[in-house]
């Protein structure tokens, strides 16, 4: 799988502020934007290394957002768990 493109984000979830609809999910290191506020956060043993998770939501559209930080995992970035 490539990384999606903006484009690709905006048609599965119309309703998203621009700058969440711009943000690469399932990307390592890949950037959020300036409003969203940063919640809980947790670790997690993955067996092939620790992952750690950071809840964010964002102030202008409510969407809630997931990044997890996991350095054996390319895939591991932005989720979406609700808007
Ligand atoms: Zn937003």
């Amino acid at each position: 799988m490539t990384p999606s493109s903006p484009n690709a984000a905006k048609r599965s979830a119309p309703d998203l502020c621009e700058p969440c609809a711009g943000i690469q999910r399932h990307w390592r290191k890949a950037p959020g934007h300036a409003e969203l506020v940063q919640g809980t956060h947790h670790r997690e043993d993955r067996g092939h290394g620790q992952a750690s998770f950071t809840r964010y939501r964002c102030d202008r559209c409510g969407a809630a957002w997931e990044y997890e930080n996991n350095k054996a995992n390319q895939h591991a970035g932005w989720a979406l768990l609700a808007h």
